[in-house]
């Protein structure tokens, strides 16, 4: 119960400091249309889990069969469905952060050369076996950014390539110079993204094929996620794809004068 009911209630802390927020920078009514949707999906994706938790537990305590194989399946299977409760409630309580504190948070200048080069160097995809394929230019582009929240940016980019890329197909980690922009490209050869779905996909919960994604356990907050810290660096983010050839997702920061 505690292991539920602790995230469950930082979860739900996160909310309230959202809505607020959400409350300085908005007109009421948007906020609140707003605060309802986030509401509905976040209940919504909590619910069905926890419905499994407790019927899990429910079927061990009334139980007869003291099968200790059994007992320790529905364990395992009460830990998965916490643990993706416990990964949901992260990821909003991520969210719930606002820009101007994310910005404020530990900056340094980095030469996104070399910190890609390296980061490419020791990517593990956690969803395939995918190699990451990596294209830096020769001189050095520096950027002031928080590291550990590009990293969860570029990472959440480079998860995704991998799990909607089939084996066999490219996932390409690129960096670019245009103007007065750093520009980061992960780019698959995988899937691809319905041109309709385009406009929407950096939304909270949004998800292009909801089956397809429960299959892949995501609650599509993980591209919410990168467009936050992205803007929180002053930069932008994008997509181009095309059905069934794959996909570019393009991050742009601005390079700071030593450049
Ligand atoms: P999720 O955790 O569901 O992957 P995201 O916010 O990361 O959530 O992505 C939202 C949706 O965008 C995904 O559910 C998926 O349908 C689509 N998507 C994201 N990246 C890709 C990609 N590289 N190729 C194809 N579809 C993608």
């Amino acid at each position: 119960i505690l292991l539920l009911a602790v995230p469950v209630t930082l979860g739900f802390i996160g909310l309230a400091g959202w809505f607020l927020g959400g409350l300085a920078m908005q007109p009421i009514q948007q906020s609140y249309t707003r605060l309802q949707r986030f509401t509905a999906d976040a209940s919504h994706e909590l619910r069905a889990p926890l419905s499994a938790v407790i019927s899990n537990a429910q079927v061990g305590i009334i139980s007869k069969s003291s099968d200790r194989q059994s007992q320790i399946l529905r364990f395992e299977k009460i830990v998965k469905v916490a643990k993706s409760m416990e990964t949901l409630i992260g990821q909003l309580l991520f969210l719930a952060r606002h820009e101007e504190a994310l910005a404020r948070e530990f900056l340094t200048h980095i030469d996104l050369t070399m910190w890609l080069q390296e980061l490419a160097d020791n990517y593990i995809s956690p969803v395939s076996e995918h190699l990451i394929k990596i294209a830096v230019p020769p001189q050095s582009l520096k950027v002031e950014a928080n590291p550990d929240l590009l990293y969860q940016a570029v990472t959440n980019l480079l998860n995704n390539a991998c799990k909607y890329t089939p084996i066999g197909g490219t996932v390409e980690l690129r960096l670019l110079k245009r103007s007065h922009l750093a520009i980061i490209q992960v780019k698959d050869s995988g899937i691809g993204i319905p041109p309709q779905d385009l406009p929407h996909i950096f939304e909270r919960f949004y998800r292009v094929d909801k089956k397809r994604a429960r299959k892949t356990g995501g609650f599509g907050l993980g591209l919410a996620i990168v467009q936050q810290i992205v803007q929180a660096h002053g930069g932008e983010t994008s997509v181009g794809s095309i059905v069934g050839q794959g996909s570019t997702f393009e991050i742009r920061l601005p390079l700071t004068n030593s450049n």
